[in-house]
């Protein structure tokens, strides 16, 4: 039986959903429709990846337990889904006991097998990220370059995965496979990532909880997994891997659907994984880009952040989903503007496909009492048939490399053959010229078309296809699709339907957006009252020396006049030396919040001038009293 196996990654309950999660799920979802549309036996899965010190982080900010948190956010996904109508399988939770079960079963095979080996594992670790950063890649030696949080050493006992011992046999996969990743352009920076060498991978900690155990044979109850070896393998664990390996046979992966930003964890991680294993590698990973806003890049902090579900609400599902496939080349970035979709809306789905719809289904009515029969297609428009064909045949090599934007460009061409042969036949002249047999092939043709045309946009469009066909008097389901597009086969007589327009015409944006934000007049001005927020005091450094590990940062006792001095964290050892520091007065904010700098507080913040001839501390001219305010 020929089967196909589709993915999203699984989601990080961190968040809500947002707009890339759900455009890798509609792209994923567009797929597995077509691959059952063509008769295959296909599984699609998705799911939410519950573990981790961010998640147990994120609960307690919460006052919720992980595995509640997790519950309220999956649950989120879940439903919108299927507001998006998502066809998913199965969804899978990490937390879920068989996936538990099959994680370990695989740490213990790979361990076993001398793939998994116990060390010590110490670094500059970002929380947020759950990554490790070497020192050359952080910024201002202390801050996550991916996030821009701080980062603290950590030093843990680890169990590392033999990623090294992978290396030559991943890039002897990227080799015979050429389209292993999709698009094959971005191949290129996996195997340079690969070929600068791979170090083992730490792969377990120590310093939270809440993650899968290592299994009970290796009697290690302190670890437990890093989250990308426990979310990698839900891939297969969704399959019974481990527990009942029934559903196996789907394996190996046809379609891993993923943001570039984990392309490496797929490429390169989990083949090694899967190798380790000595189960095959997955045909595809289908790497996609990541979506701005009206050009800006989306944050909460700026409120750009789209939600989908608030799209859709407004647009129509299948109007956004139509949009994300085609206004976008897959694996490039995108842009999201309502004007975007409005136009997409308008012009594509309205005036090319609602309107051909609207006028065959009135001149079937006018002419026909909407009767029509193919009988005369061929003998009329075997140029047309022709033509619609040629596109249709070379639209599965596009969905299959999970080009979408092209494959939907290139299906509209059919309709502007359709479009195009009303007005060369002009039905209506031959109705005047008593020639009622050209005009029924012709309003029999463009049907056709439609008929085809919707039965290849069923997998992106799925009911408002439903509703072109029952227009147009057929049903879409994989028989019809084996008999119209993979036969070529015409409608035979048929009874066509009126049904309301499909796409109203949009007049203006459906959604409020809030202004992005105006420079005002005044920008860059502040009150008094602003002013004064900052208490600026005169202090005397009593005390400095170097912080171990740190190139730039000096730690200091600054007396303002308080019960007792303060700590400051300061970037100038590039410029003092502690010995020369002491004794000198400065101006400090005071009311700072306190911030952890490289593991020590720092309760306030020394003023300082820099230029390109250096850095000097600012602090009064002629002595002053320790706490005297600044104003
Ligand atoms: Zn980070």
């Amino acid at each position: 039986m020929k089967k196909k196996y589709i993915t999203t990654p699984i989601y990080y309950v961190n968040d809500v959903p947002h707009i890339g999660h759900a455009y890798t799920t509609i792209i994923a979802d567009s797929a597995a429709r077509y691959f059952r549309l063509r008769g295959f036996d296909t599984f699609f899965l998705t799911g939410t990846d519950e573990h981790g010190q961010k998640i147990e982080e994120a609960a307690k900010k919460r006052g919720k337990t992980p595995k509640e948190y997790a519950d309220e956010i999956s649950a989120k996904f879940k439903a919108l889904w299927d507001e998006f109508e998502i066809s998913y399988d199965k969804f899978i939770r990490t937390t879920d006991p068989e996936h538990i079960a099959g994680v370990q079963k695989a740490f213990e095979k790979m361990y076993q097998k001398g793939d998994i080996y116990k060390g010590v594992y110490e670094g500059h670790y970002c929380i947020s990220c759950e990554a490790f950063f070497p020192e050359s890649q952080l910024i201002d030696e202390e801050f996550c370059p991916d996030c821009g949080k701080q980062t603290s050493i950590v030093k843990e006992e680890s169990y590392f995965f033999r990623l090294s011992k992978y290396q030559d046999k991943l890039l002897e996969l990227y080799q015979k496979e050429e389209k292993f990743v999709l698009p094959k352009a971005k191949k290129n920076e996996v195997i340079r990532f690969v070929e600068s060498g791979l170090q083992d991978l730490s792969i377990t900690r120590t310093s939270f909880d809440w993650g899968i155990k290592l299994p009970p044979s290796i009697n290690d109850p302190k670890h437990v997994m890093y989250v990308w070896l426990d979310a990698l393998l839900n891939y297969i664990t969704a399959l019974g891997y481990g527990t009942d390996e029934r559903l196996m046979y789907y394996w190996p992966a046809d379609y891993h659907l993923v943001g570039k930003d984990i392309l490496r964890f797929h490429a390169v991680y989990w083949p090694a994984f899967l190798m380790s294993l000595e189960l095959p590698t997955p045909k595809h990973i289908a790497t996609h880009g990541w979506w701005t806003r009206n050009g800006q890049k989306m944050s909460k902090s700026k409120g750009n952040v789209i939600d989908p579900k608030a799209v859709a609400d407004a647009y129509g599902v299948e109007n956004f989903r139509y949009f994300l496939l085609r206004e976008v080349p897959f694996g490039q970035d995108g842009d999201f503007s309502q004007k975007a979709l409005i136009d997409r809306i308008n012009n594509d789905l309205g005036n090319d496909l609602g309107n051909l719809l609207n006028r065959i289904i009135g001149m079937s009515g006018k002419y026909f009492d909407y009767e029509i029969k193919s009988q005369d297609v061929a003998k009329y428009h075997q140029e047309e048939l022709q033509e619609v064909r040629n596109i249709i045949e070379a639209l599965p090599p596009l969905i299959e490399d999970m080009k979408w934007h092209k494959f939907l460009e290139e299906l509209w061409q059919a309709l502007s053959v359709a479009n195009k042969a009303i007005d060369r036949h002009t039905p209506w002249a031959k109705m005047k010229e008593g020639k009622e047999e050209e005009a029924m092939a012709l309003v029999a043709l463009v049907a056709n078309i439609l008929a085809k045309v919707a039965l290849m946009l069923h997998p992106v469009m799925p009911k408002t296809t439903q509703a072109i066909a029952e227009a147009l008097g057929f049903g879409i389901d994989q028989e019809s699709y084996a008999k119209y597009i993979d036969r070529f086969e015409l409608l035979s007589d048929f009874r066509i339907k009126k049904i309301p327009p499909l796409f109203p015409k949009i007049e203006e944006p459906l959604m409020v957006e809030k202004k992005a934000q105006e420079p005002k007049k005044e920008e860059g001005l502040i009150t008094i009252d602003e002013f004064f927020k900052v208490q600026i005091k005169v202090g005397t450094i009593k005390e400095a020396e170097e912080l171990p590990k740190s190139k730039k940062l000096l730690k200091l006792m600054v007396d303002l006049g308080e019960e007792r001095p303060r700590q400051i964290i300061a970037g100038i050892k590039e410029y003092y030396t502690p010995k020369e520091l002491i004794g000198e007065q400065v101006c400090v904010v005071a009311n700072l919040k306190p911030a952890k700098l490289m593991g020590h507080i720092s309760e306030g913040m020394i003023l300082a001038a820099k230029d390109e001839n250096g850095l000097t501390l600012v602090g009064p001219k002629t002595s002053k009293k320790e706490g005297t305010p600044v104003k």
